[in-house]
C-alpha cells in the first residue's frame, strides 16, 4: 500500500479538500491517508493550528474564548457547508473542542497540546465522512486506538519503538481507505502529545515505516523540491531526485517542504517518499530514496538558515590539554543548551548553537564558567549568523568545491565568519552575517546552477 500525507494548505478549505479525495481515489493503492489540520488559504490567512493556540491561550487566560472559539468553528463549519455534508459533523467538531476546553487546565502544556491536537483530528473525521459521502469505504482511525505512542513531550514528542508494531497490526490489514490525523498521538500514561510543528510529516513518516509502504507521498503545495529557496532566488530549478541523507542535510538548513525529523522513520525502514503538489498532482515531484545517480561534483542544493550564534573559545596549547572539548560541552550540558556544530583549530574551537536558546542570562554564565574553569584566554560570542549550505552526495572526492563555493563569495563581496565540511563529505557549511544570507545564496547559485552551469 501507498501511504498519502496531505499538508495544511491541502486541507485549507472544500476545494482543497475535494481534490484530495480525487488523488486519494486516482489510485487504489492510496490506502492510508494522513492529514494536517485545515492551513492557510491565502498569505495572510491563518492556520487552524495557530488559531486553536489562541483559543488555548485565551481560555487559560481568561477562563471563556468565545471569539476564538467560534474563529476554529466556523473554519470547519464552512468546509463541511460546501462538501454539502451538513450540519451535523460541525456540530460534533464544536461539541468536542467544548469538551477539550472543559478539561484540567492546571497542566499547561498538556492543556495546549490537547487542543491542538484537535485540528488535525477533526480534519481526518470530516475527510472520512466527506468519502463516505461519496460512496466511498473510508475510515477514520484514532491514534489512541492504533497504537501511536509518544514520549511524554508536549509539543516536542518523539515515537517510542513499540508504537511500531501496533500500528502494523491496527493498519496493514484495515479494510478500505484509512484516514489518520497528523501531529499527535498519547503517551503511556494517556495523555495527548504532539510533535514539533509541522508534525504530520512526522506521523506520515512513521506510518510508512510500520506497515513497510511501497512509498511515502507527501503532497503540498509546490511541484517539487528545489535546488534554492525560492524566496531567495528567482526561479530556482527543480529537483527530481534526492538522497534520505541530501534531503536531512538540506531540511536541517531550511528547506521547509519536508519536517527535517520526519525523514529517520522512512530511511530506517527503507520506504522511498515523493513529494508531490495537491494541486497539480500528474507532475512528477521530488523522489528521495537511498542513492542516486549523478555526475560527480554536481550540487544537490543549496540551503541557509539564520538565527545561530558563536561561542568562540582560545586557549594556547589547547590541543594537548586533555579533555577539553569534554569540560567545555559540559558547561553547555549543565545548561541545557544542545550545540549544532563545532569547527575547531589548534588552539581554538567555536561551538554553534541556536540564538534562541542561547539567553542572556545562559550566556553570562557560560562565558563565566568558561574563562574560570577551563582558563580560557579568549571566549567572545557573535550573534547574528547565518549558516548557508552547499549539499550533494556527488561532491564527494570531487577536488575544488570549496574553492568555487569561496570564490563566488568573494566576488560577492561576502565575508566568511566559518568554513565547516561535514564529515560525510555530504555537505559543506559556512557561516555569514545574517544580513548576508541571501547574497550568499545567490552567489553560489550563480556559481553552481547559473546560466550555462
Ligand atoms: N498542523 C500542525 C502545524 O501547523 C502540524 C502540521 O501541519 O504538520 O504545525
Amino acid at each position: 500500500m501507498k501511504v498519502a500525507k496531505f499538508g495544511g494548505t491541502s486541507l485549507a478549505d472544500a476545494a482543497q479538500i475535494r481534490k484530495v479525495c480525487d488523488i486519494v481515489l486516482a489510485d487504489p493503492q492510496r490506502r492510508l491517508i494522513v492529514v494536517s489540520a485545515p492551513g492557510k488559504r491565502s498569505k495572510t490567512d491563518t492556520k487552524v493550528t495557530d488559531l486553536l493556540i489562541a483559543l488555548a491561550e485565551k481560555h487559560l487566560a481568561a477562563g471563556a474564548a468565545d471569539k476564538e472559539l467560534a474563529a476554529v468553528v466556523g473554519r470547519y463549519a464552512e468546509i463541511a457547508r460546501n462538501l454539502g455534508l451538513g450540519g451535523a459533523i460541525a456540530d460534533r467538531i464544536a461539541a468536542d473542542l467544548r469538551a477539550r476546553l472543559a478539561t484540567d487546565t492546571s497542566h499547561r502544556a498538556h492543556f495546549i497540546d490537547t487542543l491542538k491536537a484537535a485540528g488535525e483530528d477533526n480534519s481526518a473525521k470530516l475527510v472520512a465522512e466527506y468519502l463516505q459521502s461519496t460512496g466511498t469505504d473510508a475510515h477514520y482511525i484514532s491514534p489512541k486506538d492504533a497504537g501511536l505512542l509518544l514520549s511524554h513531550e508536549f509539543g516536542n514528542a518523539q515515537v517510542l519503538p513499540e508504537s511500531y508494531e501496533n500500528l502494523r497490526r491496527a493498519l496493514a490489514g484495515a479494510p478500505g481507505i484509512t484516514i489518520f490525523p497528523g501531529f499527535f498521538g498519547y503517551s503511556p500514561e494517556g495523555a495527548v502529545v504532539t510533535f514539533p510543528r509541522g508534525g504530520s510529516d512526522i506521523t506520515g513518516s512513521i506510518l510508512a515505516a510500520a506497515v513497510k509502504a511501497e512509498v511515502y507521498e507527501n503532497f503540498t503545495d509546490v511541484d517539487s523540491v528545489f535546488v534554492a529557496n525560492p524566496n531567495m532566488v528567482a526561479g530556482p530549478r527543480a529537483l527530481t531526485e534526492l538522497t534520505y541523507r541530501e534531503m536531512r542535510e538540506l531540511s536541517y538548513a531550511g528547506f521547509s517542504v519536508f519536517h527535517e525529523e520526519a525523514l529517520a522513520p522512512v530511511f530506517r525502514a527503507g520506504v522511498p517518499v515523493c513529494i508531490k503538489n495537491t494541486n497539480n498532482p500528474s507532475a512528477p515531484g521530488t523522489k528521495i530514496t537511498l542513492e542516486r545517480f549523478c555526475p560527480a561534483g554536481q550540487i544537490a542544493g543549496i540551503a541557509s538558515d539564520n538565527g545561530f550564534c558563536s561561542i568562540y573559545v582560545g586557549k594556547y596549547l589547547m590541543n594537548r590539554e586533555i579533555g577539553f572539548g569534554r569540560r567545555l560541552l559540559q558547561v553547555l550540558e549543565d545548561e541545557g543548551l544542545s550545540y549544532e556544530h563545532s569547527p575547531s583549530g589548534i588552539d581554538d574551537i567555536s561551538v554553534i548553537l541556536r540564538e534562541k536558546h542561547f539567553t542572556a542570562a545562559k550566556e553570562t554564565r557560560v562565558i563565566e564558567r568558561i574563562r574560570t574553569e577551563l582558563a580560557a584566554e579568549e571566549v567572545t560570542v557573535e550573534r547574528g549568523l547565518a549558516l548557508v549550505m552547499i549539499v550533494g552526495e556527488c561532491m564527494r572526492h570531487v577536488v575544488g568545491i570549496a574553492a568555487r563555493a569561496t570564490a563566488a563569495f568573494a566576488r560577492a563581496g561576502v565575508n566568511l565568519e566559518m568554513i565547516n565540511q561535514g564529515s560525510s563529505e555530504v555537505s559543506m557549511m559556512f557561516g555569514v552575517k545574517a544580513a548576508d544570507e541571501k547574497k550568499a545564496v545567490q552567489a553560489l547559485y550563480q556559481e553552481f546552477f547559473g546560466a550555462g552551469k
